[in-house]
C-alpha cells in the first residue's frame, strides 16, 4: 500500500463509490441507460447538455495536467478547490478522531470542512516577524503528532497574509509527517508568486497534495474549476468519494477554452499586470499616514493594518469600495484585505484612504493642517 493510501480512512480505501451510467465501459448506438431525455432542451442551442457529463471530463483533465505539468492520473478536477478540500477531509478523517491542523489567520474553508466532518481542529498560529507571517513549523509538527492530525493545511501564498512558504520548508514538514498526515498545500494564488510551486516536490513525497484553481489568476471563479494533485492512489480514492457528475459540461468547455495557448498568454499578461499593481498599491499604502503596516504580498491582494481600521473601512465604503474586513481574524484586529483591482480602482482605493488617514489622525488629536 502506498504511503498516501495508509493515511486515508481504512473503510474508504476500497470503497467503490456510486456506479454511474458513465462509469461502466460499454459501447453502443442507442444510449438508453441513464434516463436522459431523447431530445435537447429548446434553450440548449448546441444540444449537448441532455446527457450527463463524464465524471472527469478527459479533455479538461488533459489540459489541466498539461498546465500543471503532472500525469493526468495524479489530478482530480472538482467544483473549485473548495470541493477538493472537503473531499480530502472526508477521505482522511474519521469523525471525532482524526484531526485537521490549520495555521491561522488563514482561509476559512479548512475549518468549515473539518467542522462538517466532525474532525477535531488543531490551530498553530502563524508567527509574525519582520518579513511578515510565517508558519511555526516546529509547533505544527509537534501539534500534529500530539493531536493526531491526519491533514495539515498550508496556504501558500497565504490568504489573507500574502506570505508564500519556501519549498524546502514544505518538503521538511512532509518528510517529518510522512507516515502520520497528509500535507496539503493550497496554492490558489501561486500564479502571482515568484516562489516555486510545491508541485515539484510531489515525486519525493507521497503524503503531499497540492491544490490549484482557475478561480483567481485565470479569472473563472464562476466556473468552479479547481484541482487536487497528489499520488495517483489517493486521487483514485477521492474520485470515488466525489459526487457522480461533479463537473458541469458548460463549465468544462469554458475551462478548456481558457487553457488554449492564446487565452493562457493573455492570462499571463494579466497576472504580470496584477503583480505590478500590487507593488504600486503596497507602496502607496505604506506611504499613507494612517497605515501601520502594509504587508509584502505574493497574492493578488494586500493585507494592511490601520491606526483606525473602522475609519478606513467606512471611508472606502463611502467611496463605493468594498474590501475584506479582517478584524475578526486572530492577530488581525486592525487589518483589512484589499484585492488588487484595475489601475483605476487601485487609484480610488489610495485616494479614499488618503482622506481616512487624515481623519484617523484628527481623531487622535494630532495636528492636522486643513485649508
Ligand atoms: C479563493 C480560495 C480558494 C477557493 O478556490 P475555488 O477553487 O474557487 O474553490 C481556495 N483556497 C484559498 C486559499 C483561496 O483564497
Amino acid at each position: 500500500m502506498s504511503g498516501a493510501l495508509a493515511l486515508l480512512r481504512e473503510d474508504l480505501r476500497d470503497f467503490a463509490g456510486y456506479a454511474s451510467a458513465r462509469s461502466a465501459r460499454l459501447s453502443g448506438r442507442d444510449w438508453l441507460n441513464a434516463n436522459e431525455a431523447p431530445w435537447p432542451n429548446p434553450a440548449d442551442a448546441g444540444g449537448d447538455n441532455r446527457r450527463y457529463p463524464e465524471p472527469q471530463p478527459p479533455a479538461l483533465v488533459a489540459a489541466l495536467a498539461r498546465l500543471y505539468a503532472v500525469a493526468p492520473e495524479r489530478l482530480l478536477v472538482g467544483r473549485g478547490s473548495d470541493e477538493a478540500i472537503d473531499l480530502l477531509v472526508r477521505a482522511a478523517c474519521r469523525p471525532g478522531r482524526d484531526a485537521v491542523l490549520v495555521a491561522p489567520p488563514v482561509f476559512g474553508m479548512y475549518a468549515v470542512s473539518a467542522r462538517l466532518q466532525g474532525a477535531p481542529l488543531l490551530e498553530v498560529p502563524l508567527v509574525e516577524g519582520d518579513d511578515g507571517f510565517a508558519p511555526d513549523f516546529a509547533g505544527i509538527e509537534r501539534a500534529a503528532r500530539d493531536g493526531g492530525a491526519r491533514i495539515v493545511f498550508l496556504c501558500s501564498p497565504g490568504n489573507p497574509t500574502g506570505a508564500a512558504i519556501a519549498s524546502a520548508d514544505v518538503a521538511r514538514l512532509a518528510a517529518a509527517l510522512r507516515d502520520r498526515a497528509l500535507v496539503v498545500v493550497d496554492e490558489a494564488y501561486a500564479e502571482f508568486s515568484a516562489m516555486p510551486s510545491a508541485l515539484g516536490l510531489l515525486d519525493a513525497h507521497d503524503n503531499l497534495v497540492v491544490l490549484r484553481t482557475l478561480s483567481k489568476a485565470h479569472a473563472l471563479a464562476a466556473a468552479r474549476i479547481g484541482v487536487a494533485i497528489g499520488s495517483a492512489d489517493l486521487i483514485a480514492v477521492l474520485r470515488r468519494c466525489q459526487a457522480p457528475y461533479p463537473v458541469p459540461a458548460p463549465c468544462a468547455e469554458l475551462a478548456c477554452a481558457a487553457l488554449s495557448d492564446a487565452a493562457l498568454a493573455q492570462t499571463r499578461e494579466r497576472v504580470a499586470q496584477v503583480r505590478a499593481e500590487r507593488e504600486r498599491l503596497t507602496a502607496g499604502l505604506q506611504a499613507l499616514p494612517g497605515v501601520r503596516r502594509a504587508y509584502r504580498s505574493d497574492g493578488n491582494f494586500v493585507l494592511a493594518r490601520f491606526d483606525d481600521a473602522e475609519a478606513a473601512f467606512s471611508a472606502l465604503l463611502d467611496a463605493g469600495i468594498v474590501v475584506r474586513d479582517q478584524r475578526a481574524a486572530p492577530q488581525l484586529g486592525d487589518a483589512l484585505r484589499i484585492s488588487i483591482g484595475t489601475p483605476e480602482q487601485n487609484d480610488r482605493v489610495l485616494a479614499a484612504l488618503a482622506g481616512a488617514g487624515i481623519r484617523a489622525a484628527t481623531a487622535r488629536g494630532a495636528a492636522v493642517e486643513t485649508p
